[in-house]
């Protein structure tokens, strides 16, 4: 067993980065949870609280386990007060330009054995550890899926100057998270993004051509293919705009135009269909309360 992780910093307070936070908490972590904007903060502060007691509830957690994984979560608008930390994990916007300048901070500022990680979709590890300079080594992609305290996967991205011993404690911390890494290596949408997404992007053409209605696409591949969920759910919960980036960063770095996103993606995309979130993509959602 490699040098154990005892404090967690987690950049980025949204969807899946609150989730991480949670996650490592309930597997004993002292969990440091920031991001700039304050909203957000408080947006994950109130997520944990509700989830927490959500488990006591379902008679998940004990009470005092609940008070522990509570007390582990900390909040903080920056960084730089917790260089003892073993391991960042950035899971802010996906742009290589906000990545890389935190990478940048990350490499001034963490202890010189600490694992650099991003949660990133898409991004090239190779690319963002650039900004890291001599701490390339240390910099993994840690690729967590949502909802992140539900979902068994985790996928370990490995750049160009990931060392062994960065992916050997990368492995461990997500198995001390409950989570089952698989390795991949570093090229655009690593494996899950890679498969995913373009299948995704087919049933935008089989509804654009139309070979089938929506509803009937996705019932066709719950009910033939044993998917848990249709393709045009699925992209709806992910987000066609973030179905959309990826497939153009899939299309740009591996320069087939099979990757191209599909004209109807495009366009419910131009229109702010964005799926759940704005309560209308492929289908309609009802506001959240
Ligand atoms: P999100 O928009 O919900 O959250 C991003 C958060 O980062 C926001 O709260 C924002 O305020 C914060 N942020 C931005 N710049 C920051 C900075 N410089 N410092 C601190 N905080 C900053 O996004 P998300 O869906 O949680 O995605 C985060 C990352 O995880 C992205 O790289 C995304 O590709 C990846 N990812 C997303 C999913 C998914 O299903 N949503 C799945 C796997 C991976």
């Amino acid at each position: 067993m490699s040098k154990p992780v005892k404090t967690i910093v987690i950049v980025g307070a949204g969807t899946m980065g609150s989730g991480i936070a949670l996650t490592a908490a309930q597997s004993g972590i002292r969990a440091v949870q920031i991001d700039v904007n304050a909203a957000q903060l408080e947006k994950a502060r109130g997520y944990h609280t509700k989830q927490i007691a959500r488990l006591v509830e379902k008679q998940k957690m004990t009470a005092d386990d609940a008070a522990a994984t509570a007390a582990r979560l900390e909040y903080a608008a920056d960084f730089t007060a917790f260089k003892d930390a073993e391991c960042v994990v950035e899971a802010a916007s996906e742009n290589p330009e906000v990545k890389k300048k935190l990478f940048r901070s990350f490499a001034e500022t963490f202890a010189a054995d600490a694992l650099l990680a991003t949660n990133t979709s898409s991004i090239s590890i190779t690319d963002i550890a650039t900004a890291a300079g001599a701490r390339a080594s240390q910099v993994i992609g840690m690729h967590f899926f949502n909802p992140v305290p539900v979902m068994k996967l985790v996928e370990v991205i490995r750049g160009l100057a990931t060392s062994d011993e960065t992916v050997t404690r990368t492995l461990d911390l997500a198995r001390t998270m409950g989570k089952t890494p698989v390795l991949a290596n570093d090229r655009a949408g690593f494996v899950s993004n890679r498969v995913l997404m373009p299948l995704i992007n087919e049933a935008f053409y089989a509804w654009m051509e139309g070979v089938a209605k929506p509803e009937d696409i996705d019932q066709i591949m719950v009910l033939g293919c044993n998917f848990p969920m249709g393709p045009l759910r699925l992209a709806d919960f992910i987000g066609l705009d973030v179905c959309h980036d990826i497939m153009m960063v899939l299309y740009r770095e591996l320069g087939d135009p099979k990757f191209f996103p599909c004209p109807m993606l495009r366009q419910l995309v131009t229109a702010g269909r964005l799926g759940n979130k704005t309560n209308l993509g492929v289908f309609e959602y009802p506001p959240r309360v």
